[in-house]
């Protein structure tokens, strides 16, 4: 199994451009692995199957049919028969033909019904598959992979594999079947005239896949390059004022058309390549035809063969045309499926890095009390330069713990270290005394939510954002925690309160308001501990003390950890770490570490001057 780490040994990328086109063993077990999931769907893959078969077979039967009206005709049917008999048998032969027609255009319709079907139930399961592996890979896989790269394995690969029943396995049925049982007609009535006839088909299939592949990798190579207009733009939308403040306007422009341009000549190379072939394609096939033509109407004319019989390899000729072109597409849709399946199922396969120990059990909380035992940790992209080093401490209900330090001294790391964001690559973190890699995630992150620094919001109401967590609060809870997080009465000002829509495509809500409302999200959860993480620094510092005063009775509740660079964010902790390259350097209370005259006295000279001590509350 692969690791879900790009950088740790065996560390396998999901991501495109890591994934090298499968080799043939590999190509043929994504195949059979796309193959035994359409399988599971026997009902509509035999329909699919069975009706292709049909549906070929009656293809095959109409230039038969022709052939027989045509000579029957001239009065040179089976029996020779002459005069009412003849029409008798042209009009059963025509009503013959009627007939295979319309069957075949019925079974070619439940083909694709059902072919296309399987295909959608394949798409529907891996995408619900891909989407909840995203959501279980942890975070370590998250830092290594840009999420771009996961939307185009979960929509552009995705597509390539849900393709594979229908446009690579059945129409290869169809198309075997077609060209097999029609050389076998042909060549059982002529062999000479069978084999002119059929010429084409390796000329025309040849160049079809050629042709296909080609364009399969120019079409890569254009995709990569509509990425990088896609990427200019969205920089020049994104940072729109910088570009108008430094009057860069016409560099932006000058980056966009170079990236437009190399776009704009791949684009002439695969109209080249496509026009090329296809003129080539039907040059053949006229050619062959010709040929059928000079030789069948020498046979007619030396009696050898009837006009009909002539005829029916000319219409079989034509019907096989468009199919032996589609070969092309057909062999292109295989090695889409490949390497498009490679990749899916590459990301599918990962283990995932923070799971559930086999013998997980939810947590059980009891005194509500955090340990850091000794903990290290190092990020799998640097497993050389640890994060974090020897770091203990405890922390009980109703404690508030401040971590402060230079920015990369490990704070964040240790915030998100306690929901298992991560696990530690030394020593343990415990609840209650319970190794927090021994319990039940979904336990662990009901009793530890942390506050991010982005405080991100959907697009949906103030109301669902703050009740994201428990969906069937009341709207009496909710208000309470927007009050504790001050937010409560901006909401009322709002246009629909908290029926208001916020996120992108919402009212724009300022650094400090998606903040609070982060808070309040937390707040409804009453978890054990509660970690911010530098989560109130957009908050102006009157504001932030309102919110710790509101959530006074709330933090004597559980543990509360506050990281921060602001000091007068965490002055009030009854215990304070200060942290430096990933290890505690000076811990202790606030007058205590002042009157250490260290590291924390020199921020705080530096942070707050004498008097300020009041804004802490
Ligand atoms: P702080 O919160 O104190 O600013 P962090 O905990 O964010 O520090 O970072 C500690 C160290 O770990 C830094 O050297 C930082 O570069 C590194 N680091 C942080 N996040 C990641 C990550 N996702 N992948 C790799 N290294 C990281």
């Amino acid at each position: 199994m692969k690791t879900e780490t790009r950088n740790g040994s065996g560390g396998q990328s999901a991501s495109r451009g890591h994934v090298k086109a499968a080799g043939w063993g590999k190509g043929l077990s994504i195949l059979t692995r796309i193959t035994v999931m359409a399988l599971r769907h026997p009902f509509q893959s035999a329909l699919a199957i069975g009706a292709t078969l049909i549906a070929s077979g009656f293809q095959l039967m109409i230039p038969k049919l022709l052939g027989r009206a045509i000579d029957e005709a001239q009065g040179i049917g089976a029996g020779g028969s002459v005069g009412t008999a003849a029409q008798d048998a042209l009009l059963v032969t025509a009503l013959l033909l009627l007939a295979a027609s319309i069957l075949r255009g019925l079974f070619t319709m439940v083909q694709n019904y059902y072919s296309e079907a399987v295909g959608h139930h394949i798409g529907y399961e891996l995408r619900l598959a891909c989407y909840e592996k995203i959501q279980r890979l942890s975070f370590s896989f998250h830092d290594s992979v840009h999420s771009g790269d996961l939307i185009t394995i979960g929509l552009l690969d995705l597509e390539g594999v849900r393709m594979y029943f229908s446009t690579a396995l059945v129409r290869m049925i169809f198309l075997s079947v077609l060209i097999g049982l029609g050389a076998y007609l042909l060549l059982s009535t002529d062999v000479v005239l069978g084999l002119l006839a059929l010429s084409f088909v390796p000329f025309v299939g040849w160049r079809s896949s050629v042709t296909q592949l080609r364009l399969r990798a120019t079409w890569l190579d254009l995709q990569e390059r509509l990425q990088v207009l896609t990427r200019v733009m969205e920089e020049n939308l994104g940072g729109i004022r910088v570009v108008r403040a430094f009057a860069a306007q016409q560099h932006e422009l000058e980056k966009f058309d170079a990236a437009s341009k190399s776009a704009l000549e791949l684009a002439h190379q695969r109209v080249g390549i496509r026009v090329a072939n296809t003129s080539a394609m039907t040059l053949s096939f006229f050619a062959a035809m010709g040929l059928v033509l000079y030789v069948g109407g020498g046979k007619v004319m030396a009696g050898e063969i009837t006009v009909g019989t002539l005829a029916s390899f000319l219409t079989f000729m034509t019907i096989l045309q468009m199919p032996v072109r589609q070969l092309g597409l057909m062999v292109n849709a295989f090695a889409r499926a490949s390497t498009c399946g490679a990749r899916l199922f590459g990301l599918l396969d990962l283990d995932v890095a923070v799971k559930d120990a086999p013998d997980a059990r939810p947590l059980q909380l009891t005194e509500g009390t955090l340990r850091f035992e000794n903990v290290a940790f190092a990020y799998p992209a640097s497993p050389d330069t640890p994060a974090l080093d020897g770091v203990s401490f405890e922390a009980r209900r109703g404690q508030t713990i401040g971590i402060v330090g230079p920015p990369g001294s490990g704070k964040s790391t240790l915030a998100h270290l306690i929901a298992r964001f991560y696990d530690v690559s030394g020593g343990r973190i415990t609840l209650d005394g319970q190794d927090i890699r021994s319990v039940t995630l979904k336990s662990l992150r009901r009793s530890v939510v942390v506050v991010q620094q982005d405080s991100f919001l959907f697009t949906t109401t103030i109301e669902n954002n703050i009740a994201y967590g428990d969906p069937w609060a009341k709207e009496n809870q909710i208000s309470r925690a927007a009050e504790s997080a001050q937010l409560h009465n901006y909401v009322l000002g709002l246009p629909a309160s908290y029926g208001t829509v916020v996120g992108e495509r919402g009212v724009s809500l300022s650094g400090g308001q998606r903040q609070r409302l982060s808070i309040a999200r937390a707040v409804m959860l009453k978890p054990a501990v509660m970690v911010f993480d530098d989560s109130t620094a957009a908050i102006d510092a009157a504001t932030e003390q309102r919110i710790r005063h509101a959530m006074r009775r709330y933090a004597s509740e559980r543990v509360t950890i506050i990281v921060a660079h602001r000091l007068s964010s965490l002055m009030h902790a009854d215990h304070i770490l200060f942290m430096e390259d990933g290890r505690i350097v000076e811990e202790g209370s606030h007058e205590e570490l002042l009157a250490r005259n260290g590291r924390y006295r020199a921020l705080y000279d530096l942070q707050v001057r004498p008097g300020d001590d009041a804004l802490t509350g």
